[in-house]
């Protein structure tokens, strides 16, 4: 059931997984940031995990207008107002029934990708979140559109978003405090598309 409850699953696990890669998070953008993503990350999960509380909201639409609310007022970052806007456009495009179906999230997923790309103006090859999130959001498109199994389609979303966020390593940065750094952003695994393919790997777990 994608209800309330599975949006405040989805939250905690992420929150579990940020909390396991943060040392790597810190790292990653120590090398071509300002060595705080693991730190925005673990707070922006908390954030999220404090304003759901116990009692789930009504309905799923809200747990994601919630979540979005949250990250895109209190994180600081980039990060922040750009995981914010993937969270709000859930709430704005999916159903506000209790129940949605993984069609409606697969079309929320897509609308989330459009809203972080009208804030950032990234595209692929970018260097940042978007690098993990579309080809993400398109192997869920793809599979879901030839009728496999929602786990399924997720989990392939989740391993194009983990390929994804490996292919950041060549690229030169051209988006983010990362691209100031010109040819030197090269050689290293963008913190950002990093904790988007545990966005998706949490998914995973979440509906598994
Ligand atoms: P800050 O760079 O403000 O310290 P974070 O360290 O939390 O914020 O987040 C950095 C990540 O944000 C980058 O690794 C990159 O993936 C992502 N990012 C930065 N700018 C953009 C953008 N315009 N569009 C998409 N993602 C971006
Ligand atoms: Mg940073
Ligand atoms: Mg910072």
């Amino acid at each position: 059931r994608l209800d309330a409850r599975f949006v405040m699953r989805w939250i905690d696990i992420l929150d579990r997984l940020v909390v396991e890669a943060e040392p790597q998070l810190t790292e990653f953008d120590a090398a071509i940031g300002d060595a705080d993503h693991g730190a925005n990350m673990t707070r922006a999960t908390c954030a999220c995990k404090a304003v759901l509380g116990d009692v789930p909201p009504l309905t799923t639409a809200a747990a994601f207008s919630e979540v979005g609310e949250a990250l895109a007022q209190y994180i600081g970052g980039a990060s922040g107002p750009l995981y914010g806007a993937i969270f709000l456009a859930l709430g704005d495009s999916v159903p506000a029934t209790t129940d949605i179906g993984a069609g409606d999230l697969v079309a929320g997923m897509r609308e989330a990708l459009i809203s972080l790309h009208n804030l950032g103006a990234a595209v692929v090859g970018d260097k940042t979140m978007v690098d993990a999130i579309a080809p993400a959001v398109a192997e869920l498109e793809q599979l879901v559109s030839v009728g496999a199994p929602f786990p399924e389609a997720v989990a392939a979303a989740a391993e194009a978003a983990a390929r994804g966020a490996r292919s950041t390593i060549p690229l030169r940065a051209r988006k983010g405090r990362a691209a100031y750094l010109g040819p030197r952003s090269e050689g290293h695994q963008d913190p950002g598309a990093t904790s988007s393919a545990l966005l998706f790997e949490a998914l995973r777990l979440a509906v598994g």
